[in-house]
Parts: C-alpha cells; sequence; structure tokens
C-alpha cells in the first residue's frame, strides 16, 4: 500500500472528527467505504485494500495470544516440544561440516545473468512441482520478505528462491497454509541451503510454516571469519557481481500483489546473487586455511567448516513469541525513559509511569485483538504526549496525537477517552471495559484465526459476556444457532455434580483397591462388609479377604484416582459420561465380561463427545459390513407378504427414498411418531421429509396410520411395547401382544432386544439419552434393562452373538479393544487417567462379596 495514500485516507478521518462529534461505529463505516472507492490497484494480497490477506490464511501457527509458541512435533521423533525438531540432524552437522558443494563450475556464466525470466509460483502444483525441483539440487539460494506493519507478529509475504539455473519468487501468502510442502527440502542434510542474514528468516519460517532449515551456510558468517570489512549484501552485491541495489525497497509492502517490476528485480536480486557469492566466499575461506595453517602449521582451524559451523549453530535458533509480565511492560518502560521529564515531582512522575503503562497495556491487547503492530494502532510518541498532556475529549485526543488517528484509535475513542480521564481505572478493570467495548456491533473487533485463542482465553476468565462478529467462514465457524444448541446441551446434559467421589477402598492388610463412588462403598457398610475409616473423601476398609488384587493382576487402573474433567481435552466446567463400547453391544455381553465398565466409561466435554460420538457411528457401519449384520431396518412388501430385510446402512439413511437402504429404527420411530402426533399440522415439506424417511422401511410403498403406528415398535420386544403404549398414551390400534414381524434374514432377533441401548448422545442430534444420574460403578444391570427409544435394533445382539460363537470371550476383549482405539485414534486423549489402556482386559475373577458377582451371596 503506498504509504501517500493510507496518510490521505487518515486526514479525511482527522477532519472528519473535528468536523462533528460522531461516534467511533459510524466513522469507522465512513472510513471502511471511503477505502472502499480508493483505488484497487494494485490490491494487497488478492484482496482489497481494507481487508488483510492474512485474514484468509487458515492455518496459523503463531496466533497472538499469550500462550507460547507450538513446534512442530515429528511423527518419527518422540521429541518434546522444547527441543529443536532437527536438533539431531543439526548437531551431528556441527560435528561434521559438510563441504559447500561444487556448483558454479558447470555454470560458470549464469551468477551474474539476471536477464532470463524467473518463476512466480503462486499455485499448489507449482510449489509441488518446485520442491521436486529443489530435491534433486545440492544447493540452492533462499531469502524472504516479510509484512510487519499490518500484523501483531508479522507473516513471510514473500520468499525467493534461486538456484543454478533459475529464479523462483513464492508468493507465500498465496500459498500460506501450503508452505509445509516446502519442508522436506529445507530439512534435508543433504542440500545446502545459502542464506545471508539468516538470523530471521529461520525464526520467520519457523513461525508461519514449521519450515526448519537444516545444512545452510550463511554468507553473512562467512563475511564474518573472513573479516571483510562490512558484510552486508549490499556491499557483496556491489563487490563481487558488480550490482548496485536500492536496500530501501526492503521497507516496501510486499503483500502488494502484483508486485512493481522494481519489486521484483530487487526481490530477485536478493537471491540470485547469492550462490556466486557463496562461492567466491567458499574459496577465500579454503584459501586462507592453507595459507594461514602453513605459518601456524599444527592449528586446526578450519576457516570453512568454521563459517559453516556458525550458519548451522543459526539454524539451532528457535522461534518463541516475546514475553513480559504484563502486556505492555516493555514497552512502557522505554516510552517512559524518553518521556521523563527531570521538572516532574516524586508523585507526578509515578503518575506518568501509570498512565503510560495503562496506555502500552491498550495498545497491546488492541494490536493483539485486530492483529495490528503497536505502532499502527499508536505510536509510542502518541503516548508519550498522551500521557502528558491527559487529554479530556475526544477531539482533544486525537489532537494531541503525534500521528492521524489509525482506525483501532477511532473505534475505541470512547475507551481511550475512559482510560485518560480515570486515573483511578485500575488495569484489570481497563481490561474488562476493553472487553466490554469491543461488543461493539459495527463488528471492529473480528474473531479471526488470530486472536481466538487470546479471546476464549480470557473470555473464560470473564464468563460468556463476549458475542463478536465472525470474519471469515472457515475459521472458527461457529453460528449462532450451534452455539446456542450446544449451550443448552451442556446445562442440559453434563453432570450435575461430580462423577468421580474418589472414594477408597482398602483390603483388611491396609493396601489400596480401588477409587469408587459413594454408592458402591455404601453397599459394603450395608451389608456390614465393611468400616469407614475416614470421611472426607471417604474411605473403607472391607472385613473380608477380597479375591485378587488389582496390583497382583498387573491392573493398576483401579487405584488411579480420577478426575472431573473431560479426559480427551482437559475441561473442567462439564463433563458429560461417555461409553467407549456402545451399550447396544456391551449390553449382550456375558455378565462376567460387563465388570471392567468404569474403566470404559470416561468423562468429555460436549465438543469431544460430539467428535466421539461421531467416529463411534463411522465405526459402527463399518462393523456392519464386515459382520454382514446391518445397522438399519426394512420392511418388504413381497407378494403379499411382509419381510424385514436386513440393510446395511452405510449411507445416511435420510435420502433412501429408493427404498434400498433401509432405515435405523430410531429414525423410523422419531419420524413415525412426529407423523402421527402432528402430521397434520406441520409444514408439508416436513412431513414429506419424515414420511420419506417411514417408507425407507416399507420399501418405498405408501404407508398408511397403521403402518405409522406399526413403525413405532419396531426393535421393541413385547413388553417395551406394552409399557411403551402405557407411556405415551397414543390410542393404537395395535395389539402390541400379537404384533409380531415375518422374519427374514433376522430369525428370531426382530424386536427382542431388551433395550435398542444407542449409548451415546450428540448435541446435534434431536435426541439424546441423558444418564448422568445414573452410578457409573453400581445399578449395572438394573441400567441395561431401561427401555430406550434409540438404537440399533437387532445389530449389536447379532454382532456379539457371532463373536461369542466364533472365538468366545477372547473374541469379545479383542472387540472392546478395537472400540477404545477407536476412541483414541479419534480424539487422541490428553488426560486419560493412569492405567488406561487400550489392552485393559475385562477378565477378573469376583470375590464372594463383590457387587460384581452374578451370584452374590449377600
Ligand atoms: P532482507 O533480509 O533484506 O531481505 O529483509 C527481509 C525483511 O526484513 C524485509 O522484507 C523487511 O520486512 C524486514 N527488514 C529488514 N531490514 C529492515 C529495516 N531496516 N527496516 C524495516 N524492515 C526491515
Ligand atoms: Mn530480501
Ligand atoms: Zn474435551
Amino acid at each position: 500500500m503506498a504509504g501517500g495514500s493510507r496518510e490521505k485516507t487518515r486526514a479525511v478521518i482527522v477532519v472528519a472528527c473535528f468536523v462533528a462529534a460522531i461516534s467511533g461505529a459510524i466513522l469507522l463505516r465512513r472510513l471502511r467505504k471511503r477505502s472502499r472507492s480508493r483505488s484497487r490497484s494494485p490490491k494487497i494480497g488478492g484482496c482489497s485494500i481494507e481487508e488483510k490477506p492474512q485474514e484468509k490464511f487458515k492455518r496459523v501457527l503463531a496466533d497472538n495470544s499469550y500462550s507460547p509458541f507450538k513446534h512442530l512435533k515429528r511423527d518419527d521423533k518422540g521429541s518434546p516440544t522444547e527441543l529443536h525438531p532437527y536438533e539431531e540432524e543439526i548437531t551431528h552437522l556441527l560435528q561434521n561440516p559438510p563441504v559447500l558443494p561444487d556448483f558454479v563450475s558447470d555454470n560458470a556464466n549464469a551468477p551474474l545473468d539476471m536477464s532470463g525470466s524467473y518463476t512466480w509460483v503462486d499455485t499448489e502444483p507449482q510449489l509441488k512441482s518446485l520442491a521436486g525441483i529443489l530435491s534433486g539440487e545440492k544447493v540452492f539460494a533462499v531469502d524472504t520478505e516479510q509484512h510487519s506493519f499490518r500484523s501483531f507478529l508479522g507473516f513471510t509475504a514473500l520468499m525467493q528462491i534461486s538456484t543454478v539455473k533459475e529464479d523462483f519468487l513464492i508468493d507465500t501468502i498465496a500459498l500460506h497454509d501450503v508452505m509445509d510442502i516446502l519442508r522436506p527440502v529445507f530439512a534435508d542434510p543433504s542440500i545446502c541451503k545459502v542464506f545471508h542474514g539468516a538470523d530471521n528468516d529461520v525464526i520467520w519460517l519457523q513461525r508461519d510454516f514449521h519450515i526448519y532449515v537444516v545444512n545452510m551456510f550463511d554468507t553473512a558468517k562467512a563475511c564474518e571469519i573472513l573479516s571483510k570489512p562490512q558484510k552486508s549484501l549490499a556491499y557483496l552485491l556491489e563487490v563481487y557481481c558488480g550490482v548496485i541495489t536500492d536496500k530501501t525497497l526492503q521497507r516496501e509492502d510486499w503483500r502488494i500483489r502484483p508486485l512493481s517490476m522494481e519489486m521484483i528485480k530487487y526481490a530477485r536480486c536478493d537471491a540470485h546473487y547469492l550462490l556466486y557469492i557463496a562461492n567466491c566466499l567458499s574459496s577465500e575461506l579454503h584459501s586462507k586455511n592453507t595459507s594461514e595453517t602453513s605459518s601456524f602449521s599444527g592449528d586446526k582451524l578450519n576457516f570453512f567448516f568454521e563459517a559453516s559451523r556458525r550458519s548451522n549453530a543459526v539454524c539451532m535458533q528457535l522461534y518463541t513469541k516475546e514475553t513480559e509480565p504484563s502486556p505492555g511492560t516493555s514497552a512502557a518502560t522505554s516510552i517512559f525513559s524518553r518521556t521523563f521529564n527531570q521538572k516532574l515531582d516524586l508523585a507526578k512522575v509515578s503518575e506518568l509511569k501509570e498512565m503510560i503503562w495503562k496506555l502500552c497495556a491498550w495498545r497491546d491487547l488492541m494490536a493483539r485483538i485486530h492483529d495490528e503492530s503497536l505502532r499502527y494502532v499508536l505510536s509510542d510518541q502518541s503516548i508519550s504526549a498522551l500521557a502528558v498532556k491527559l487529554p479530556k475529549v475526544p477531539q482533544q485526543i486525537y489532537g494531541t496525537m503525534t500521528e492521524s488517528p489509525s482506525p483501532i484509535v477511532v473505534s475505541h475513542i470512547d475507551e481511550l477517552h475512559n482510560l485518560l480521564k480515570n486515573s483511578n481505572l485500575s488495569i484489570d478493570d481497563l481490561f474488562d471495559n476493553i472487553l466490554e467495548m469491543r461488543l461493539d456491533p459495527v463488528g471492529c473487533c473480528p474473531l479471526s484465526a488470530y486472536n481466538y485463542a487470546l479471546l476464549s482465553q480470557l473470555s473464560s476468565k470473564r464468563g460468556d459476556m463476549f458475542n463478536f462478529s465472525l470474519s471469515g467462514s472457515e475459521k472458527v465457524a461457529q453460528t449462532g444457532s450451534k452455539r446456542a444448541s450446544r449451550e443448552l446441551f451442556i446445562k442440559k446434559f453434563s453432570c450435575k455434580s461430580p462423577v468421580y467421589h474418589n472414594c477408597r477402598i482398602y483390603a483388611s492388610d491396609g493396601r489400596l483397591l480401588c477409587y469408587c463412588d459413594r454408592k458402591k462403598l455404601e453397599w459394603y457398610l450395608q451389608r456390614d462388609l465393611a468400616k469407614m475409616v475416614e470421611n472426607d473423601p471417604p474411605a473403607i476398609v472391607l472385613l473380608f479377604e477380597p479375591k485378587g488384587r488389582p496390583d497382583d493382576e498387573d491392573n493398576d487402573f483401579y487405584i488411579q484416582s480420577k478426575r472431573n474433567i473431560c479426559v480427551s481435552c482437559g475441561e473442567e466446567k462439564h463433563y458429560i459420561r461417555y461409553r467407549i463400547i456402545p451399550s447396544c453391544y456391551r449390553m449382550h455381553f456375558p455378565e462376567h465380561l460387563k465388570s471392567h465398565r468404569s474403566h470404559d466409561i470416561v468423562l468429555l466435554c460436549v465438543d469431544c463427545h460430539e467428535k466421539a460420538h461421531k467416529a463411534a457411528e463411522r465405526y459402527k457401519r463399518k462393523v456392519a459390513e464386515e459382520f454382514g449384520v446391518p445397522l438399519f431396518v426394512q420392511k418388504i412388501v413381497d407378494s403379499g407378504e411382509e419381510k424385514v430385510i436386513a440393510s446395511i446402512g452405510l449411507t445416511n439413511n435420510k435420502n433412501s427414498n429408493d427404498g434400498g437402504k433401509g432405515v435405523s429404527p430410531l429414525h423410523l420411530r422419531t419420524a413415525a411418531m412426529a407423523l402421527l402426533r402432528h402430521g397434520s399440522s406441520m409444514p408439508s415439506e416436513r412431513r414429506d421429509q419424515l414420511m420419506e424417511t417411514v417408507k425407507a422401511y416399507y420399501g418405498g410403498r405408501e404407508v398408511s396410520e397403521k403402518d405409522l403406528e406399526s413403525a413405532l415398535l419396531v426393535g421393541m420386544n413385547p413388553n417395551e411395547r406394552r409399557r411403551f403404549g402405557k407411556k405415551k398414551g397414543l390410542p393404537l390400534t395395535l395389539d402390541y401382544k400379537s404384533t409380531t414381524l415375518i422374519k427374514n434374514g433376522f430369525p428370531s432377533n426382530i424386536g427382542n432386544g431388551e433395550n435398542n441401548g444407542h449409548n451415546n448422545i450428540s448435541y446435534s442430534d434431536n435426541h439424546h439419552n441423558n444418564d448422568s444420574s445414573e452410578a457409573c460403578e453400581v445399578g449395572v444391570l438394573e441400567s441395561d434393562r431401561r427401555l430406550s427409544l434409540l438404537g440399533h435394533g437387532p445389530h449389536g445382539k447379532l454382532v456379539v452373538e457371532q463373536l461369542l460363537e466364533k472365538y468366545g470371550d477372547e473374541g469379545i476383549l479383542q472387540f472392546c479393544q478395537k472400540w477404545r482405539e477407536v476412541f483414541v485414534e479419534a480424539l487422541q486423549p490428553q488426560f486419560l487417567p493412569g492405567g488406561w489402556n487400550i489392552k485393559h482386559s475385562g477378565k477378573r475373577d469376583f470375590g464372594d462379596y463383590s457387587v460384581y458377582n452374578p451370584t452374590k451371596k449377600v
């Protein structure tokens, strides 16, 4: 962006401010309108002038929050995050410096010639082909250009790569999200990367793309070793290549597209000659070796290797976000030292200090929220002037500032005004105010991938007072309705009190047997099988000798105290039980394999719950396919005879008007119920939709009212049907007892399921199964008998029967393991209780008094 045009834009605002005291919001709108009508070319990174190209980035590795930067985690290395991901490779290079490949000989004249064309790389296929070219090179030169004015942390706007044959200019704005395509060539120790003054480039590449340079030759380091009078690139270009450059272009706005001819030339120049220069410096280093080691015989210093080592030491640097004790402190210190005036008395000094600090804190938060540089928001000089003069009205604030006010200052002028006039305002109040102000309905504080973490950190501390506008559809796509649904879901279904009471049970010899809930303790206490030994949290000692000890069985899961948090992400504020083994299967397990329930019921927050649930539903479909046992049911009218057939529901059954896919009992019953109850009053569109679902069950034929009533009963046993009829009070004309379905392909199972246990819940569905009141380690038997209207009909039972028939108990254990794997794969849970194990075995011998013993003696 041409600096002049922005100045003009700003001037317009200032005038507007003085002419009328208009609210910041109106001004901002006006500003946007003005900049829109401004000249449209050149554009900024493909965006119109007031848009910022980084708003289109989807992968933002370094956000504007206060949390530390997360470096690349390599799959092949179990390296902890604090270490450089390529530490091993770089260390090896430091100990065994590589020689610079001999590359100029076959291209002797090329280096000084820049008349050829260059390649502009701005599509993914082009970048992939470049990666291919580079992987075949022994050496290539690199430089990057940054943009830091309209961004808080800055971003790489251009990357220049030159091989001996060709210059490439890579549009790192257009390709921001796929730059990892170049990660392998940069990390390849057999390819030398030539930079000039790489200190910044190395960490910028980490910050934006998780690109780490391994094997580098830095021409500036070579200059150091050779004691050159200067080590700037301009000097080297002039001395070795006879090229004079205008380094002022360095500070151009590198977001502009298309780049001007001048900028293209400058950018190419920065990389094009580097290989040639490196070659010259390398020979000088080698000849310095021979000349100087001959005069100091025995001296092992190898100048070339020293340059190589210093270069690769630069690669070891790690990008970190700057941290300070509290926001704005370091800027405040330096501004204060420049502002401090000897004439001020002590009280005034501390007042001044305080105000500068507050202004800096305000500026810091504003810059982070809006993803702007500090100096774009408010200059140091203005902060100093404002703190000294303490202007009392908005117009005076604008007048006191040394530059034209930025749109941020304009749209937040009330806040700034409040801050300046109210010296009693604490930093905490200030932040609260800022965050409240951010509710500006005009949307002057858009939510983005850059500030999401920052704002959610702050918002989690300050309750839910935010309702900011969303910028960009992708990033944090949480629509209002989805959020409302989520919140409702949390309210309704999350556990109301801690799930794990962490009560303890000890054996009579004092060894800890397990942690459990209060109900389990009471079970033993009521039967005089234990005595209370501690109250808070409660603990009992068993009065009988338990059969086996958990730790004897190599099974320490049960003696871990469990935390009331989401086992996946650690969320503490709400959680819901999640059954890792869906109960549509588990309910059919033999009793002795059901005991290890607490291992396979974990707590999840709603977001993780939904993720896990989706993965489980996916896996159920796979199970259906593998076992040849359908999830969905269908009844087909065939030559006058009704048959229920199996239908493997591999696709979403909602669009199943072809009659070939069938329908899950759950969807069938929900649809039938809605039609029976509200069919006449609902919009015809919705009615047709529900009718399709029911028709899918009846093979696509027209359905009668009686069919609807029959559909309500699909998947229930006679008992359930009776209870269901009473509960719903529906004027059903059917006789529940006599309703039988003719079986075909589903021998004896339709309607036999005790419980069609659709175990898990999803807040984006409209059906929930809330059993948070259920104790998690006792009441196992009762809970499985509960009537449930949710589920997959006979699927679970058939699968379990097959497993038991073919593989016995071992089959069930393997099946459980598989479900745990599905769970772990879907969530990568970070907070599973110690001792939790995919291989957890359900085999355990129960003592006579165990609550799990099916033939309990008590
Ligand atoms: P260079 O290493 O010369 O290609 O510079 C790379 C990037 O660093 C440029 O795109 C600028 O963003 C930034 N930069 C380097 N030196 C300066 C400077 N003196 N003033 C402002 N920005 C600079
Ligand atoms: Mn450059
Ligand atoms: Zn979670």
